[in-house]
């Protein structure tokens, strides 16, 4: 067999089961998850947050944010946003993350990066203090991890990736051992510290031809700062027949065009497409980018089968699937199926809006600027399979529908071909600006609903339980107990 059949053989034997017919991570359908972060925990006690996700939201998973330097899954609310009506009423200004688990050092030899012990919550460790009482109560525990670092790290540089102009950037490199070594270890760690029912790990980037062309909801990079042009990037070219120092000059192309400041005389469009024509190195490195988060997930995924069959092993997909097709052409649901068990697709529908329109008014720059917004917006629309949403000057106060979710959800199942389980992702109170969309009780009931009546295996409510209101909580429940 090969390494992929032999792989889909054990999952297929896995799912068999014992007397059950359902792998014993996956747990009760439909899996009704909530993300949450050690604050949580520590704010309000461990008990009385399970018993209230149980008793108000129907929670039977919980997915335990224990790695992180960013504040979107951990920590207490963004500063500025405001607080919800639980949990402790101040702000963390300072914050500042890593493995909120305990770190057992002799998984970390492969790395410099190992002191990564978080230090905001001293003596408090999120796994091992909260699994017990979870299984207590019969809910599943799902290990949630993402790929965000601090520049201030010891021994991080080794790892970091290098931009087109030559910097250190603050993320990390997958095509750089010590990076692959790094995942490597975290997940051992956890997945051999802790009785987990499973894993996902997210990672929230794209490669350097996106990001140049400004493809995403969270406003411009700087296409002279795209990544990674390390010397393993090179290395890992040359090893595919691609010259490094004609990527380095289309890229360098690319940002001349990026930053023009008038419409080039054959239009964008056009004139996009025939640097793509003449440095087909461009596309070559944004594959070269995927092949290593590709390669990252296949390494985790049998890494832990290897060392627990029985462990679920998923994926958080990052939201720019909703907006950006040149980042949705890179997620190939079929794709995923070699090295997943269960995928959790964002389809973040309130904050959805505001990060569409955002998303809308950057490639309206750059590769679709031969268009006004508002046409590239209708664009947009018929590519990635919507209907029935806003105007662009709408969008960013209404938000995007619960059609939207049942018809990411029906894609998604249609990808994976029943071979993986599909989790939507639900948003619920993720920060907007003042003026933008707001989570309403009614928003978080109808897009549950969407969810599970397209045919969802579950739903994960989302992003962290420390930005999220009560009352939009209790919603959530009510559409599961119908
Ligand atoms: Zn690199």
């Amino acid at each position: 067999m090969t390494d992929v059949s032999r792989r889909e053989f054990g999952k297929l034997a896995i799912a068999a089961g014992v007397g059950t017919g359902l792998p014993e991570w996956a747990g009760p359908k439909p899996m009704i998850g909530i993300q949450v972060g050690a604050v949580s925990f520590v704010d309000e006690g461990v008990a009385p947050v399970l018993d209230r996700f149980q008793h108000d939201t129907a929670v039977n998973t919980l997915f335990i944010a224990a790695f992180s330097y960013g504040r979107g899954i951990a920590g207490r609310q963004i500063p500025g946003q405001p607080l919800p009506d639980h949990g402790k009423q101040e702000y963390d200004s300072g914050y500042h993350g890593g493995n909120f688990a305990r770190v057992h050092p002799p998984y970390y030899t492969g790395t410099s990066l190992k002191k990564i012990q978080a230090p905001d919550y001293a003596g408090f460790d999120v796994l091992g203090d909260v699994i017990p009482e979870a299984r207590k109560r019969g809910m599943k525990t799902i290990c949630w991890y993402e790929d965000v670092f601090r520049n201030d790290l010891e021994g991080v540089d080794r790892l970091q990736e290098t931009t087109l102009s030559g910097k250190k950037a603050s993320t990390l490199c997958f095509h750089n051992p010590e990076v692959q070594a790094f995942w490597r270890a975290l997940t051992e760690d956890f997945v051999r510290s802790y009785q987990l029912d499973g894993i996902m790990w997210g990672s929230e980037r794209q490669g350097p031809f996106d990001n140049a062309i400004r493809g995403a909801h969270e406003g411009g990079r700087d296409p002279m700062e795209v990544t990674c042009f390390c010397e393993f990037c090179k290395q890992a070219a040359k090893a595919r027949g691609v010259d490094p120092q004609r990527a380095i000059e289309g890229y360098t192309k690319l940002a001349a065009l990026v930053r023009a400041t008038s419409r080039p005389a054959d239009g964008y469009f056009v004139s996009y497409w025939r640097l793509l024509v003449q440095y087909p190195e461009i596309l070559a490195w944004e594959k070269l980018w995927n092949d290593g988060l590709q390669a990252t997930y296949a390494s985790l995924y049998k890494l832990a089968k290897e060392i627990r069959p029985d462990i679920g092993v998923g994926w958080h997909i990052w939201h720019n699937n909703s907006f950006s097709p040149f980042y949705r052409a890179e997620q190939d649901y079929a794709e995923f199926r070699r090295y997943s068990d269960f995928l959790k697709v964002v389809m973040y529908n309130n904050c959805g809006g505001p990060r569409l329109a955002s998303y809308v008014r950057g490639v309206s720059h750059t590769m679709l600027g031969d268009f006004p917004p508002e046409a590239v917006l209708n664009w947009t629309y018929g590519v990635q399979n919507y209907a029935g949403e806003g105007r662009l000057d709408e969008i960013p106060q209404r938000g995007l529908s619960a059609d939207y979710v049942a018809r990411e959800t029906k894609r998604a199942i249609a990808g994976v071909g029943g071979a993986v389980k599909i989790w939507p992702g639900i948003d619920i109170d993720i920060p907007t600006a003042a003026n933008e969309k707001k989570t309403q009780p009614e928003d978080v009931r109808a897009a549950v609903r969407a969810a599970l009546a397209a045919g969802a295996d579950g739903v994960l409510l989302s992003r962290k339980y420390s930005e999220m209101r009560l009352a939009n909580l209790r919603a959530a429940g009510e559409a599961v107990r119908g």
